[in-house]
């Protein structure tokens, strides 16, 4: 490590962040430097967005010759971009059309909006309650807050979006009870990213596909942090068997530039008119070329069994750990390029101990609920970066 500081003390950014940030300068491949040029192997991926890691010429071209082009046109028209990168992802599942936007919560907010006409205009007023579940995490904006039951998160802003109910993650016996037809949608993660990596057992998911059918409320997979190939899948949700009829994405969707999609089916898009929601900058031409061409690369098969490889890779490497540090380590959690070992630490440490630890020791790395050490890396690493992240681990936990 060098012993210039890295660092930057008391910035002006608002105090709902660290008082002290890493100032980070560049990036290749899977690796990242900071400002007193500190390398790092990446485990984050920029929390599970650098999907193809950085220092790409070939995204930095795209955008580069469409800024030439055409940077904004509003969605008062559209682009070729736009319009391809569209046709695409609504082919990906039973999709009818896609709204883009710019973040998660963004995605969220529209599929919530769209859950709300949908019920209105099919089953009437008063049918607009919405069901989400506890340690999920869905964004920060009123409506995605709302759905997202982290007394922390949401306390300071309260009042929030009225009739949100909440049931536990899996909990089959409690949905079947909460559920009835005065819901408009149910959200969900397949995995929880933020929340433990819980993933959703094929009996709740079942239950789920089965209420959400009989009452006509809409299903939403958020599959922000899941989607396209983190886990080995395009989606997440086919494999946990749900069917969902919203899926909202967002992190890798453009390689790292802010670009969401609110996928919703033909029911919903029959139903709702000019006018009921709309953006100025989602779909821009310059995210869009950019996300076309991550698309194309990430849905190859090869390269989804390829993140599948990698993710047993990973699977084995914290197996090794679990065996090295009994007393130190739980559960292996998630799936693919998405996973976690829970962590039990002595007295006065945490999570946080071992991540910052691991950065000094030149490993960039997660964590996920209470006591999850989370594992995202881009998704383009190496068997040899894996094992080389886990030794570091592996290094660190035996510091503990
Ligand atoms: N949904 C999930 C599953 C997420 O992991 C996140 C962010 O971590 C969000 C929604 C919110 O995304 P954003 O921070 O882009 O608004």
């Amino acid at each position: 490590m060098s012993t210039i500081d890295p660092f930057v003390h008391n910035p002006p950014f608002p105090k709902n962040y660290a008082s002290d940030f890493l100032v980070m300068e560049k990036g290749k491949g899977c690796y990242l430097w900071d400002k007193s040029g500190n390398k790092y192997l990446d485990f984050g991926s920029g929390i599970a967005v650098n999907a193809l890691g950085y220092g790409r010429s070939d995204l930095a071209k795209i955008a580069e010759k469409q800024m030439k082009k055409l940077i904004h046109i509003s969605n008062l028209f559209t682009t070729q971009p736009a319009l391809e990168f569209a046709q695409a992802l609504v082919a990906s599942g039973p999709f009818a059309a896609v709204h883009f936007g710019n973040s998660g919560t963004e995605a969220n907010e529209g599929a919530m909006k769209y859950a709300r006409v949908y019920s209105l205009r099919t089953k009437g007023p008063g049918k607009h309650k919405f069901l989400s579940f506890r340690n999920a995490f869905h964004g920060r904006t009123f409506g995605a807050l709302s759905l997202t039951p982290t007394p922390k998160y949401q306390a300071p802003y309260e009042p929030l979006v009225p009739d949100v109910y909440y049931c536990d993650y899996n909990d089959v016996e409690g949905l079947s009870k909460i559920l009835d037809d005065s819901f408009a949608a149910v959200m969900l993660e397949p995995i929880q990213g933020e929340g433990g990596l819980n993933s959703v057992t094929l009996e709740f998911a079942q239950k789920l596909n089965e209420l959400c059918a009989k009452f006509n409320i809409l299903m939403i997979a958020d599959e922000i942090q899941t989607g396209i190939g983190r886990t080995g899948e395009i989606f997440a949700y086919g494999a946990l068997g749900l069917k969902p009829d919203i899926v909202t994405l967002s992190k890798p969707l453009a390689g790292g530039l802010p670009l969401s999609a609110t996928l919703i089916p033909k029911k919903v898009n029959d139903i709702i008119h000019v006018g009921d929601h709309g953006t100025t900058f989602g779909g821009g031409p310059v995210t869009s070329a950019v996300g076309l061409h991550v698309w194309k690369i990430i849905t190859d098969p090869v390269f989804l069994a390829g993140v599948r490889e990698k993710g047993l890779a990973l699977r084995q490497g914290l197996e090794g750990l679990q065996k090295q540090f009994p007393n130190l380590t739980g559960e292996i959690r998630g799936k693919g390029l998405l996973q976690g070992i829970q962590l039990v630490l002595p007295e006065g440490k945490d999570v946080s101990t071992v991540v910052n630890a691991c950065r000094e020791a030149g490993l960039i790395i997660l964590r996920s609920g209470t006591n999850l050490l989370r594992i995202a890396p881009p998704l383009v690493i190496s068997k040899n970066e894996i094992a080389k992240g886990v030794e570091i681990i592996g290094k660190v936990l035996g510091t503990m």
